[in-house]
């Protein structure tokens, strides 16, 4: 490694910030946010930017075929390279920062690395993935997905969006149906930088988190039938109330997350009554239900909770359904990896903090595929998803510097999985 500057300003912050800037005005509404769902024309424009920085900045650049960019330099070895980077697609009216960050700042990496004619010993690549938000397809994480055999190559092209179109013809009118198997080039290890999305290190005024897992999340569609019935005529213990019944499950839920974290936050987050009328007695109820925890032990607990809960109100006449809409396990990071990024931290003078994602990322699916972990910097107040997300200046630097810092160290090493568990 050479790079022996402390200072913490490595990067080029100007060209990080003015690029992040850039790319947030694609696909920019009146209202300061911006939509670009995956492979729309306004992804495309973003793709096509990316591209021309990759090679601006002197990159080989790939793309595979489920559209996933690649920007790679080349080490002295093949094998195992290092991954960094993270997505462009958006939500719709979104912040500029979300995932851009994460590929902006690889790309950083990879120029400075290039300029500096560093020699690494691991090829160095930075990924922008395709459809990480799921918003037009789903699954979420779609890019990510397929490198981490989640989900087949052919399945995920075939995958239709809600207005009809398909990620595979969708991927050849924008041009980034690629050519390359999506297998090549697997990492042999893989970080991935982003900001927070939530208030934790904004509110402990801390620069760096050090990202050890990623919440599983379990999501449920539950109905309750009961009778409907007369409002004012029918006394209160003859009724099958599908309304009162759905309530007071619902709160029974919210109070075994608040009091005993099982699990660690749960959510009821749509509910409805029929008929929804003011003097009818709820017939039918249909609420869903959103568990999230790191540990799959206590995520399995609250199901079975869920369904205890259920069962004591077939005992009292009701009839219950429920239905899993959505499941993903919790993801733990490589433990290795996570004592690199602190020690790194540490030599850079930059406070870092161990912490949990509680929002998705494509890290979650790499980490099937090779050592994983992710930087989290500050997001003010914790707003994301929104135009008003922001990070200051600064703080983006900061990350960016120990990304390359992390990548330095990294592509110095020739091991995979026993080199970096190693360090
Ligand atoms: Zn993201």
């Amino acid at each position: 490694m050479t790079t022996t500057d402390r200072s913490g300003r490595v990067i080029d912050r100007h060209r990080l910030l003015a690029r992040l800037q850039e790319l947030g005005e694609i696909g920019k509404e009146p209202s300061g946010g911006r939509t670009r769902l995956a492979l729309t024309s306004e992804d495309k424009e973003a793709r096509d930017r990316v591209v021309m920085w990759l090679e601006e900045a002197g990159a080989q650049v790939r793309v595979d075929r489920i559209g996933n960019i690649y920007g790679l330099v080349d080490g002295e070895v093949r094998d195992a390279p290092v991954m960094i980077g993270s997505h462009i697609d958006t939500v719709p009216c979104a912040g500029a920062y979300d995932g851009c960050y994460g590929v902006v700042a690889g790309i950083e990496v990879l120029q400075t690395l290039i300029q500096r004619r560093e020699r690494l010993r691991r090829r160095v690549i930075v990924a922008a993935f395709t459809n990480e938000e799921g918003v037009r397809f789903a699954p979420d994480l779609l890019g990510s997905r397929v490198l981490a055999k989640d989900t087949a190559l052919n399945d995920a092209l075939a995958i239709s969006a809600r207005d009809g179109a398909l990620v595979g013809e969708e991927l050849q009118r924008i041009g980034y149906a690629g050519e390359t198997s999506p297998w090549e080039l697997l990492p042999g290890v893989f970080v991935e930088l982003h900001i927070e999305q939530g208030p934790l290190l904004d509110a402990a005024g801390i620069p760096i988190g050090v990202v050890e897992a990623v919440q599983g999340h379990s999501w449920w569609r539950v109905t309750i039938e009961g009778a409907a019935n007369h409002a004012g005529t029918t006394p209160m213990d003859a009724r099958r109330d599908a309304g009162a019944a759905a309530m007071s499950l619902a709160t029974k839920i919210m109070r075994r997350a608040s009091d005993a974290h099982v699990p660690n936050v749960a959510t009821v987050g749509t509910m409805t009554l029929e008929p929804n009328v003011i003097n009818i007695v709820p017939g039918r109820a249909t609420f869903t239900i959103d568990f999230r925890d790191h540990r799959n032990e206590t995520l399995r607990n609250a199901e079975r909770q869920l369904e205890e809960g259920l069962r004591e109100l077939q005992g009292m006449g009701l009839r219950t359904s429920s239905e899993c809409v959505s499941r993903h396990a919790p993801v733990r990071f490589d433990a290795g990896l996570c004592a690199l990024l602190e020690a790194l931290s540490a030599e850079l003078g930059l406070p870092a903090r161990r912490m949990l994602s509680g929002a998705s990322h494509d890290a979650q699916m790499m980490a099937g595929v090779c050592p994983t972990a992710m930087i989290f910097v500050p997001s003010h107040l914790g707003i994301s998803h929104n135009p008003r997300e922001h990070t200051e200046p600064d703080a983006l630097a900061r990350g960016a510097d120990l990304l390359l810092y992390t990548v330095l160290r990294l592509a110095s090493d020739a091991g995979g999985r026993d080199g970096i568990a190693g360090i």
